[in-house]
């Protein structure tokens, strides 16, 4: 089913603060590598954000997910804005699409680019190429649970995390498939010395998982053993699969290891294709630098370039990155985060010349 057509329905949400920056961004850089691949891309734009909330008291339409489901994809930018919970835009947006469409992989590449300074000591280019993959619709962050006695000195709360055999088994073939593809090995990231149910129940998937790929290389680490490796030998790893929270958390921080949060991508796949997969940059709404035209671009051009690989055009989504990696070694032009003055529009103008 990874047959490629050449023309695709992309839904583009910008959403809040910068988001409504980056994603014209990336849209001409889909545009110019759709020329150069005879991709015809149509778009249709959706202002759902935190703006709509307070005007509307909804991140979305209530038939939102109808209106998204003829699509091939869906680019969102960001949501977020300061006095909006996050669990507005959580709970109002990204996890009624993510379960909805059930994306149950988040697919997060992770890169340190020549000319992008890491926090890591003696972290080169190449040094730092891995992927996390983690479980986006069950685990952790589940709804079941409650608070008692509010107030009391009795007071307590209470979350259940569920994982089931079905959606552990499907995130872990994912991540096994993908480390067959890469060429590389597999970490399992888990915590089965403390948490004394759920995560041996993981452990056990992924020694069963792997008899079906007996080419790729598996270990397992505790999460905490992990992170610490992150920051000490990141490496060593090439995919490194674990539970929603869990990735989540080594996911931001193989970000931060690689120099800056603007350029770290995300997939939220539908691997099956049932429903439309979803792409956005890792980086929030930045209300901080918002309305400016310094956002970087790059996380939301990265994450354009995932979704050509997810519509089957692997070679567009290359040129992409590769031009990315280029504009990056060879020029001096970047956005303020990066160390440069360059604004969003003219970083992406290098890009585009690349291109
Ligand atoms: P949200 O509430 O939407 O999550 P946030 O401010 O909490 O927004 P981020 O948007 O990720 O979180 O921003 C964290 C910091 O990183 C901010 O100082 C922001 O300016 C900076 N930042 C994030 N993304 C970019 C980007 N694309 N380009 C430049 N700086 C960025
Ligand atoms: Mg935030």
């Amino acid at each position: 089913n990874r047959r490629a057509t050449t023309t695709h329905r992309i839904a583009l949400i910008p959403g809040d603060g910068i988001g409504n920056e980056v994603i014209p961004a990336a849209r001409r850089v889909l545009d110019t590598v759709a020329a150069r691949h005879g991709l015809g891309l149509t778009y249709e734009t959706y202002d759902w954000s935190c703006e709509r909330y307070a005007d509307l008291g909804a991140m979305m339409p209530d038939d939102g997910l109808d209106q998204l489901r003829g699509h091939d994809a869906i680019l969102l930018g960001a949501v977020g804005y300061p006095g909006v919970p996050d669990h507005v835009s959580l709970w109002g947006l990204l996890i009624p699409i993510r379960r909805g469409f059930q994306q149950y992989v988040n697919l997060r590449p992770i890169r340190v680019f020549e000319g992008v300074p890491s926090p890591l000591r003696d972290a080169g280019p190449g040094d730092v190429d891995l992927v996390v993959v983690r479980e986006n619709v069950e685990g952790e962050y589940g709804e079941i649970g409650g608070r008692l006695g509010r107030g009391l000195p009795e007071e307590m709360a209470v979350q259940e995390a569920v994982f089931t055999r079905k959606g552990v088994t499907r995130v872990l073939d994912y991540a096994f498939s993908l480390a067959e593809r890469r060429g590389g090995r597999l970490t399992s990231a888990t915590k089965s010395n403390g948490i004394i149910h759920t995560m041996p129940f993981w452990d056990e998937l992924v020694a069963e998982r792997a008899t079906a790929h007996p080419e790729v290389a598996w270990d397992q680490e505790h999460i905490d053993a992990l992170a610490a490796k992150f920051v000490l030998d990141p490496r060593r790893f090439d995919v490194v699969v674990a539970s929603n929270l869990f990735g989540d958390i080594l996911s931001d921080l193989a970000a931060a290891v690689a120099g800056s949060i603007g350029i770290a991508p995300a997939a939220n796949l539908n691997p099956e294709r049932d429903f439309p997969s979803m792409f956005e940059p890792v980086h929030g709404s930045a209300p901080d630098i918002a309305g400016r035209g310094i956002a970087n671009p790059l996380g939301a051009i990265w994450s354009a370039a995932m979704m050509l690989d997810h519509l089957g055009h692997p070679e567009a989504a290359t040129r992409v990155t590769d031009a990315m990696a280029t504009v990056l070694a060879k020029t001096p032009v970047r956005t303020p985060d990066l160390g440069g003055t360059a604004t969003t529009e003219e970083f992406t103008d290098a890009l585009l010349e690349l291109l």
